[in-house]
């Protein structure tokens, strides 16, 4: 953080006039907390150095705290768990951080629609617990449970369960969002349908803080699934493994997940949380989960994918049915990027069309060899999105000079094969350039007066999405 500056007491004092004294923090202890995501350090933005954190309790505070910015021209960043991995809640000027956290409350759980209200600082481990209690299901897992559904909802977050469900705007029914001029507007609702004018609400779904602050959402859920089985089906060869999962789709097989792990990386991951990876050969692996309404359905699935992968060279299956096992496994693979920050320079998350995951990861090989350098790539296979880890020189990585060039070449291949340069983890404020240099002038043209539309002042986390 850089040299203390003070805020304007006089700013302080409206703040606590709005929300009162003890949800206004200026602590630099307690700031610390605040000022950073789980970004790299390599890349993550610098904060500001004058910043006050405030915790709203309703909708309506936010919206006077929005008001009150607006008027004075301060900026405001919207902060849910933190665990962004692109800098998009690092206050990098001199504001107001405003943090989610204790609107933290289970509105309603409705049986009868298959949804749930929550305000948006309810966590996803608070959102799963709170579903599953219902006896029902929120499927989708994006690696770090301390994620806010704020958060989820204005990065629309993907994670390792999104083959069958689809992302988080697949289940974002509803919104209540303050604008940065302090209007409340209500979005979307209950209905599985609705088409009444253009789409606010999924303009809203992936903006990163920038378009408004989510305060509420309403969200489909499911039905929990009786029976669940997670298969590790490893291989010699990754282009195997990989051609295995268009052939598992093709069979009317949707998996729950379908992801694609280095066995070295796994282990790594594991011994990093005191467990073992179950798994001891084959340099690739897929992670498959299969489910079902009885164990019978749920073998005749598995049994079905190991059919296919057989075909395809897989060494054998291991299918795991213990519930603690599977979530073992679920963690292990959700912490890699944990497991590798230490040595990360940046993680990226590029996508392709999934029939050419395996084309993007061989010509991703390729530029690893230019450069001399060990690039990991995990997956979300059956989704063509993939994080390749580009480390640092120490650990077998790219020199810090090369990082720019090598996000280059892998954007620039990723993109000649039909793909993105962010899938789920967004633009945020570390990649604005790379959004000027991939994407057409057009389109960032109408991103920017959307902006405009939203937020004339540019006050709500200015510098994330938009340069
Ligand atoms: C170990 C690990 C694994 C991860 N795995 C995945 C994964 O598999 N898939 C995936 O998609 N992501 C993954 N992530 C990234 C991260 O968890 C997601 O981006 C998540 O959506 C961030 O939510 P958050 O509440 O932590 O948001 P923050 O990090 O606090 O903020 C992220 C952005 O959302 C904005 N924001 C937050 N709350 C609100 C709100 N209420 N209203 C408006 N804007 C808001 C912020 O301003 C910021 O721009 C992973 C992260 C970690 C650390």
């Amino acid at each position: 953080m850089k040299t203390r500056i003070e805020v304007e007491p006089e700013l302080i004092e409206k703040l606590e006039d709005i929300i009162g004294n003890e949800w206004v923090v200026t602590d630099k202890e307690v700031m610390l907390d605040y000022v950073a995501d789980e970004t790299a350090p390599t890349v993550c933005p610098e904060p500001a150095a004058a910043v006050v954190l405030v915790k709203p309790d309703t909708s309506q505070e936010i919206s006077n705290i929005l008001k009150l910015a607006n008027q004075w021209k301060t900026f405001v960043f919207p902060r849910g768990g933190g665990t962004g991995l692109v800098g998009g809640s690092v206050p990098t000027e001199n504001g107001i951080i405003l943090s989610l956290e204790r609107m933290n409350r289970v509105i309603e759980l409705d049986r009868q629609n298959l949804m749930i209200v929550v305000e948006a600082g309810v966590t996803l481990e608070k959102l799963m617990e709170a579903a599953d209690e219902a006896n029902l299901l929120f499927p989708l897992h994006p690696g770090d449970e301390a994620a806010q559904v704020g958060g989820l909802v204005a990065c629309n977050a993907g994670g390792v369960r999104a083959v069958r469900y689809g992302v988080m705007r697949n289940y974002v029914k509803g919104i209540d969002v303050v604008l940065p001029t302090g209007e409340i507007l209500s979005l979307g609702g209950k209905t599985l349908k609705n088409v009444a004018g253009y789409d606010l609400m999924h303009l809203i779904v992936g903006s990163q803080g920038t378009l408004g602050v989510i305060t509420k959402v309403i969200l489909r859920l499911y039905p929990r699934f009786k029976e669940t089985a997670t298969l590790i089906i490893p291989y010699e060869s990754r282009h195997k493994a990989l051609e295995t999962i268009p052939n598992v789709l093709r069979e009317g097989i949707t998996p729950l997940a379908i992801e694609y792990m280095e066995r070295g990386l796994m282990e790594e991951s594991a011994k990093k949380l005191g467990k073992e990876w179950p798994v001891k050969r084959g340099k690739a692996s897929l992670m498959i989960i299969a489910t079902g309404n009885s164990k019978e359905e749920v073998y005749l699935e598995a049994d079905r994918i190991d059919k296919i992968a057989e075909q395809y060279d897989a060494i054998d299956t291991l299918v795991v049915e213990n519930r603690r096992k599977q979530n073992d496994i679920l963690s292990i693979r959700s912490n890699i990027y944990l497991t590798l920050k230490p040595y990360i320079m940046d993680v990226l998350d590029v996508a392709v069309p999934p029939a050419n995951m395996e084309k993007l990861m061989d010509e991703l090989d390729e530029i690893a060899a230019r450069y001399g350098m060990y690039l990991p790539m995990v997956g979300h296979a059956g989704d063509g999105n993939l994080h390749p880890h580009v480390l640092m020189k120490k650990a077998g990585g790219a020199k810090e000079e090369d990082l720019e060039k090598v996000k280059r070449e892998i954007y620039s291949a990723t993109l000649s094969l039909g793909g993105t340069i962010t899938a789920e983890h967004g633009i945020g404020k570390i990649r604005t350039k790379s959004l000027n240099d991939f994407l057409d002038k057009k389109t960032i043209g109408i991103m920017k007066k959307i902006k405009r539309v939203f937020d004339p002042n540019n006050i709500l986390n200015p510098g994330t999405i938009i340069s």
